[in-house]
């Protein structure tokens, strides 16, 4: 009786297994993909080569069906696809679309670094740029720039020293030529200049202040922001900016600036007289030989777009 039993119920887990295994092939052949995959590739794959590969075609279709279901899947981002492999079937994850559209994002974002700049800024466009009459020749300068030095980044370009009032969009053009060259491949970093003095300030003992300045002063393309907006120690204007601007200038390395002052009052006004009061009009003749060297003077007027 016990014999007869137990062949019963093996016979019972066979067949259950037999049923479950048919529904697994049934599955697996009747994916609309699976059965375009194996007509495009029935030369290279006999019917013996497909049940032997089943558990394959089979993982794809659950992944697929998972991916349907909007189900997270073991490599979330990647596709499953069907590939032939020495008559076996096997299958190969390949990065979605926008997986590769979103790691793509962040190359392009990487490529700009901006330090204490308003997170719009990310957002700012040549193309979205306002070009009204008075701002048209710093436009222009903006194009050749980003064209010029796409054609010979080698080369040596004069950038931009954008000045005018507050609020006429001196740091968006700026932002706006960073993002043209990060989707050309250039890297730029376009720092908020008192922000960062302030910061490099509070970096000495910390042994930070090297590597602060070696940042700006190796970057591939540099944009000093809103220079002159804050009072100026001679450390800051000596130490940090003219030994930033020294480097640049021997190194030709791409330089840009914003500013509510003109090369004039920077030079008689800003960097003549230091934060104690004194004038110290040779240093600042230093300074602004450096400035002119690396960039041309723009002169930006407009109605203020902060409080329209
Ligand atoms: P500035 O640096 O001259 O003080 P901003 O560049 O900060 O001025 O511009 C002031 C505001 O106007 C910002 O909010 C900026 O995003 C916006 N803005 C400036 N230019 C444009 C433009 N061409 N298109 C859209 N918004 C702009
Ligand atoms: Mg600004």
């Amino acid at each position: 009786m016990e014999d007869i039993g137990k062949s019963l119920t093996e016979q019972m887990q066979r067949h259950n297994w037999s049923k479950r295994y048919n529904e697994l092939v049934e599955t697996a052949l009747n994916d609309p993909d699976v059965k375009r995959f194996l007509a495009e590739n029935k030369h290279l794959l006999t019917k013996d080569d497909v049940m032997k590969s089943i558990s394959k075609l089979y993982e794809y279709v659950t992944i697929k069906q998972k991916m349907a279901q909007g189900e997270q899947t073991f490599a979330p981002g990647y596709l499953p696809t069907l590939a032939v492999s020495k008559h076996r079937i096997e299958v190969v994850y390949v990065p979605s679309e926008q997986l590769l559209a979103k790691r793509a994002k962040q190359e392009l974002d990487a490529r700009v670094k901006m330090i204490a700049l308003p997170k719009s800024m990310r957002q700012a466009q040549l193309v979205d740029y306002d070009r009204s009459e008075e701002r048209n020749e710093a436009f222009r300068a903006a194009l050749q720039f980003t064209n010029d030095y796409a054609k010979e980044p080698k080369k040596f370009h004069k950038g931009l020293y954008l000045e005018g009032s507050f609020g006429v969009g001196k740091t968006y053009l700026l932002a706006a030529i960073a993002n043209d060259l990060a989707k050309r491949g250039y890297k730029t970093t376009l720092v908020h200049f008192p922000s960062f003095a302030v910061d490099i300030k509070g970096s000495i003992g910390q042994n930070k202040t090297t590597e602060y300045l070696e940042r700006l002063k190796k970057a591939p393309i540099l944009m000093l922001d809103d220079i002159g907006a804050d009072s100026l120690s001679s450390w800051i204007r000596d130490d940090v900016l003219g030994v930033i601007l020294q480097y640049r200038m021997q190194e030709e390395l791409p330089t840009f600036f914003s500013s509510n002052l003109s090369f004039e009052q920077l030079e008689n006004e800003y960097l003549a007289i230091n934060n104690r009061g004194e004038a110290e009009p040779l240093k600042a003749l230093r300074i602004m030989e450096r400035i002119k060297f690396l960039a041309d003077e723009y002169h930006i007027v407009g109605k203020n777009r902060r409080n329209p």
